[in-house]
């Protein structure tokens, strides 16, 4: 922990009942939804209060589990009709789900609205949700010190224009690099994330799956390999936990410098490689600043 300060960290995103498949076993309906997987792990540095919405279906123990954890969830309304469900399965390859279903449910009519206080509030996260409910939620932020934005393939295919529009207003981005090559029809990372940056953007985090991730700031880039597991079961929410760790180390630093930024996506890297230990919440849910700290010692034993 850096100071002990947890800051209040918007995130907008997806709260989901996902059906998922792996080699090593699979889950029906279980919790998931990005702005649960980013708010699992950034409630381990920062305050996460989630914008979203759930149907009559979503059972009620998560949203219990959910305040446990320390997550606000004074913003997740439930709406008439069924709760956004996603279906995907991953082959021997877990870098790669291959989805199956994306049943919008009670999003396709969602209209987010930040509470008072939140519309004053310094971080924000758009999760990967329709950019035009991120656009949404940006244009609400008065007062914000960073805000960042994920998205994937979906989208870039079905609402590239209102994506382009708000990847324009914030500050940092983060992507897979399948992603940021089919968004920018730039092969070359770097030229990818040059015409990111040209559009304002001054951080993209690029990530790589098991490889890791490499983070694009205005001070150089660096690069981080993934923490390799004996034991992983399931990788879904993996960017999105990334994105939690990432962010959540982030909001507690007045001004980062490139050290912050790299202790920042350290702890990404780690909590990340928690989740993808267990389906569903099942292992990001336990974790507390101890485990973090003793995977972080491991870690630095496999870097040069
Ligand atoms: P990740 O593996 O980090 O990309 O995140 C997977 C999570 O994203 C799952 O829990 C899904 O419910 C959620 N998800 C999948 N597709 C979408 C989508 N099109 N929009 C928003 N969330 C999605």
């Amino acid at each position: 922990m850096k100071n002990g300060i947890k800051n209040p960290l918007i995130v907008v995103g997806s709260v989901a009942l996902d059906s998922v498949k792996t080699p090593f076993g699979q889950v029906k309906k279980a919790l998931g939804g990005s702005a649960v997987y980013f708010s699992c792990a950034a409630r381990l540095f920062s305050k996460p209060e989630i914008v979203a919405v759930v149907g009559k279906d979503f059972p009620k123990e998560h949203l219990t589990k959910l305040k446990k954890l320390g997550i606000n969830i004074d913003s997740l309304i439930t709406e008439n009709g069924k709760t956004f469900h996603w279906q995907g399965y991953y082959n021997q390859n877990l870098n790669e789900a291959i989805t199956q279903k994306t049943e919008l449910n009670v999003f396709a009519d969602f209209n987010p609205q930040l509470s008072t206080a939140q519309t004053q509030a310094k971080y924000l996260f758009l999760a990967n949700i329709h950019p035009t409910l991120q656009l949404n939620v940006l244009k609400q932020a008065k007062k914000p010190k960073w805000t960042a934005l994920d998205t994937m393939n979906f989208w870039i295919e079905s609402a590239k224009s209102d994506l382009v529009k708000v990847i324009k207003g914030v500050d940092i981005v983060l992507m897979n690099d399948g992603e940021i090559r089919q968004y920018t029809g730039e092969d070359n990372l770097q030229k990818a994330v040059r015409k990111i940056t040209d559009d304002g953007p001054s951080i993209v985090v690029v990530k790589r799956g098991e490889y890791g991730a490499i983070c694009f700031t205005p001070n150089g880039h660096f690069a981080l390999p993934a923490y390799l597991l004996k034991d992983a079961m399931d990788p879904t929410g993996a960017g999105d936990s990334f994105a939690g760790g990432f962010l959540g180390w982030l909001s507690q630093i007045n001004k980062p410098k490139l050290d912050d930024i790299k202790h920042a996506a350290l702890m990404g890297t780690l909590v990340a490689s928690f989740n993808v230990q267990g389906f569903s919440i099942s292992e990001l849910e336990s974790v507390r600043g101890a485990g973090i700290e003793k995977r972080l010692k491991q870690y630095r034993k496999m870097l040069v």
